[in-house]
Order: C-alpha cells, then structure tokens, then sequence
C-alpha cells in the first residue's frame, strides 16, 4: 500500500482544519498546516508522536522540531546514530536521519494536544 502525504489545505477534520485556519491568523510566518512525516518510507524504526505541538512541529512543518521534545528526541537520535548534522529546532537545519521515520498520528495540532479518535482515524489515510 502506498500511502501520499495530505494536501497542505487538507480539510477532512473540520475542528483541527479550523483550528489550523485561527492559528494562521494568530502566527501568520509559521507552518500552521498539516506537517509531513520526516524520513525514508522505508526505514526499519517508526517513530509516532501524538499530533504536531502548537509551538513546536505546527510552527517549523517538521515532526518534534521547536520544542522541548525534539530537543530529547534528536538528541538522542543523534547519540545512537540514527541521525547526521546537527539539531537546530528548525526544519531547514539540515539535519538527516538514519533509517528511521518520524509521523504523528494526526498530522494537524489539535486544541489542547488532544487529537479527537475520528481525527487519528482520517488521518490514518496517510
Ligand atoms: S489531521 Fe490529517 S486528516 Fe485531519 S485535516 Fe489534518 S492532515 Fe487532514
């Protein structure tokens, strides 16, 4: 099965699409749009968060990048050679891993962090 990324203006949860829209309003030069997986397809570890963090992923369009759990997370993916460059908490920081991928289980910030099950299930698709 091949699973396509969502389009940047997915609509298919209205809550999180009009939570996106209101956050774009709020914080106009940050991503605010469903943020892509990062890593080869093929990667022998997938890592799966819960949903993009307001100020973390939601902001830099890249999975656990901004916040306090990339900072955990890459690091350690650093220190176990699961990733090359260095970490800079922003998605153009060059930072590339090895065999491994990284997803959220909804690819949109959810009010609250607390994605919605009819949301984790849309979201499935991709
Ligand atoms: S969470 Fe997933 S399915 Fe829902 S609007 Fe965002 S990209 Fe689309």
């Amino acid at each position: 099965m091949i699973f396509s990324p969502p389009a940047h203006d997915c609509s298919l949860c209205p809550r999180l699409t009009s939570f996106r829209t209101e956050n774009a309003h709020k914080f106009p030069d940050k991503h605010n749009a469903p943020v892509p997986s990062f890593g080869d397809m093929s990667a022998s570890l997938l890592i799966v968060g819960l949903a993009p963090g307001l100020k973390g992923a939601n902001f830099s369009g890249r999975p656990f990048t901004g916040d306090y759990a990339g900072d955990l997370l890459y690091g350690t993916l650093l220190k176990f050679g699961r990733a090359q460059g260095q970490y800079e908490a922003r998605a153009d920081d060059g930072l590339t891993l090895i065999d491994t991928r990284i997803t959220n289980a909804v690819r949109c910030v959810p009010p609250q962090n607390k994605p919605e099950t009819s949301e984790i299930k849309h979201c499935l698709d991709f």
